[in-house]
């Protein structure tokens, strides 16, 4: 089968990682990401160094239209899709509930849940054997805090992705006989650049004695997770969400 793959957010981080282990395993990979289309454009650059094709895509999935366009350039650029990996996230400055404020959990809904939702709706039109489509497969990012609810830090990110868990079971169910499986991966403490976004560059080494592995996670070990929930070794896993979290 033709294996093409969207990475949403693929150009640092998980998503970066994600693109260059899915090339290694024979995926052309679509780069999307935001702001930094030279961090994109880099990793587009590792996949064809492993002999696959890339695109890069402009696109913030929290907009209807660009995510639209977005996969249209896919589709006329690399050809029908086969995977989709839903990356792209945010957090925020620490905040309690009670130092929130609507703006901030609309971005955080729109960008967490709904962007998700968006580019899955664009994948499922494409790859559903009900459209005509071959199949193929979806991962959504979810993370440890949709368990643990992130009291004090961000209790709105950690709703929105208990949000993605239980969108990642519903889809699985809603198209499990038409060729495609659905699971999400819910990374731990993870070295990326998210915890610097969030006001704490130095969160992951802080909290890694907390995790009983005592040390945060790299990026390319929850890759190594999505590339396999992606991959045909998986074939009779759907509606699942893979702790990949060192025990915590
Ligand atoms: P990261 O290093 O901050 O990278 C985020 C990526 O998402 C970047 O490529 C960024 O592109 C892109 N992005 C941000 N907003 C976007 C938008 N609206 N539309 C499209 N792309 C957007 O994040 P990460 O740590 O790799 O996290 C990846 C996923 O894993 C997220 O869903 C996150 O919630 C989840 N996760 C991470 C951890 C962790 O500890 N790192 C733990 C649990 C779950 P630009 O740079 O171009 O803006």
């Amino acid at each position: 089968m033709n294996r093409t793959l969207l990475v949403t957010g693929g150009s640092r981080g998980i998503g970066a990682a994600t693109a260059l282990r899915a090339a290694a395993r024979g995926w052309d990979v679509a780069v999307n990401y935001t702001r930094d289309a030279a961090a994109a454009e880099a990793v587009a650059a590792g996949v064809r160094a492993q002999g696959r094709r890339a695109l890069v895509l402009q696109a913030d999935v929290a907009d209807e239209a660009q995510v639209l366009a977005m996969f249209a350039a896919l589709d006329a650029g690399l050809g029908p899709l086969t995977g989709l990996v839903n990356n792209a996230g945010i957090v925020d400055v620490a905040a309690r509930i009670d130092g929130g404020s609507v703006a901030r959990w609309q971005r955080m809904f729109a960008v967490n849940v709904i962007g998700s939702m968006l580019c899955a709706r664009e994948a499922v039109r494409r790859m559903s054997t009900r459209h005509g489509g071959a199949g193929g497969g979806i991962v959504n990012l979810s993370s440890a805090a949709a368990r643990i609810g992130a009291a004090g830090q961000y209790v709105d990110y950690a709703a929105a992705k208990g949000a993605i868990d239980v969108f990642t079971l519903g889809l699985a169910r809603e198209v499990a006989t038409e060729g495609i499986r659905v699971n999400a991966v819910r990374p731990g403490i993870i070295e990326t650049d998210i915890h610097a976004s969030g006001g704490e560059p130095d969160r992951a080494a802080r909290l890694a004695p907390l995790v009983p592995m005592q040390r945060a996670g790299s990026a390319d070990e929850v890759a190594a997770a999505i590339v396999w929930l992606l991959s045909d070794e998986s074939a009779y896993t759907t509606a699942s969400v893979l702790d990949v979290t060192g025990g915590r």
